[in-house]
């Protein structure tokens, strides 16, 4: 089974001024970008309109977070229904700064995750292991049970099965993640094929071998080589070099 490379780029709470991000949207339009990758790029929600708007049609554009209502009495957030609207294809959910500093549980991202797809949209789907428990071999057990949330979520879901083409499976390990510390391909390797091994187990064979799993954490233009090569590793979800000119060079790492 061929599954196509794909690189988002997270660009969190970033830039701070409209003038930057114009800079980094000439960046990508003026690239030469491997036509074979599906490239997604996430701003700012303030941003997702104008990025849409000003950006090649060959990138697609996520947002960051999403609340599972379609409307209603909750400041500061934004429905599936609201992105469908404005064109937006994909959601990231579950990122480890939401489970982390917002304090999202693995339940509450398998119930946005339901919801979005329900109206549509893509997901990328982020799960990873802390350095604490990593260093006490529980990386499978996390991992899975992340997983599991949605797994079962979209067992009782209407579509069931069916959905999975939409997810694309983020693995990020925690203690990557803007540290500057990337994984070993070893590492990468290893995670994602028991998140396959999971997926098969949990779902079917089928999905398993078609769901895409993209490695997160410190990917760079040095690194994105090596990391592009690991038989499981399906690309890349891209934070702090995806601000950079170096994006391009990891969107073509393949090439
Ligand atoms: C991320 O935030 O998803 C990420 C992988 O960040 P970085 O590339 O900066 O480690």
């Amino acid at each position: 089974m061929t599954r196509q490379f794909f690189v988002g780029g997270n660009f969190k709470m970033n830039p701070i001024t409209r003038k930057d991000k114009l800079a980094l949207v000439k960046v990508l339009n003026d690239a030469e970008l491997d036509p074979a990758v599906e490239v997604v790029v996430s701003p700012p929600a303030l941003y997702l309109i104008p990025l849409a708007e000003s950006i090649r049609k060959d990138i697609k554009i996520a947002a960051q977070n999403c609340y599972f209502k379609d409307s209603g009495a909750f400041t500061g957030e934004i429905s599936p229904a609201q992105l469908v609207d404005a064109q937006i294809p994909y959601v990231i959910l579950g990122h480890s700064e939401r489970r982390t500093l917002f304090h999202e549980t693995s339940e509450e991202v398998a119930q946005k995750t339901s919801a979005a797809l329900a109206k549509g949209l893509s997901i990328i789907l982020c799960i990873g292991e802390t350095l604490h428990e990593r260093e006490a071999g529980e990386t499978g057990k996390v991992c899975q049970s992340q997983l599991k949330a949605v797994v079962d979520v979209l067992k009782k879901a209407i579509g069931g099965d069916s959905s999975y083409p939409k997810i694309v499976i983020a693995y990020e390990p925690v203690w990557a993640i803007g540290t500057g510390k990337v994984a070993t391909p070893q590492q990468a390797q290893e995670a994602h094929a028991d998140i396959r091994s999971f997926l098969s187990k949990a779902v079917s064979s089928a999905v398993a071998d078609s769901t895409r799993i993209i490695y997160g954490g410190s990917v760079n233009g040095g690194n994105c080589k090596e990391l592009s090569t690991l038989p499981d590793v399906d690309g890349f979800l891209v934070g702090g070099a995806s601000l950079k000119p170096e994006f391009v060079q990891i969107v073509n790492s393949k090439k």
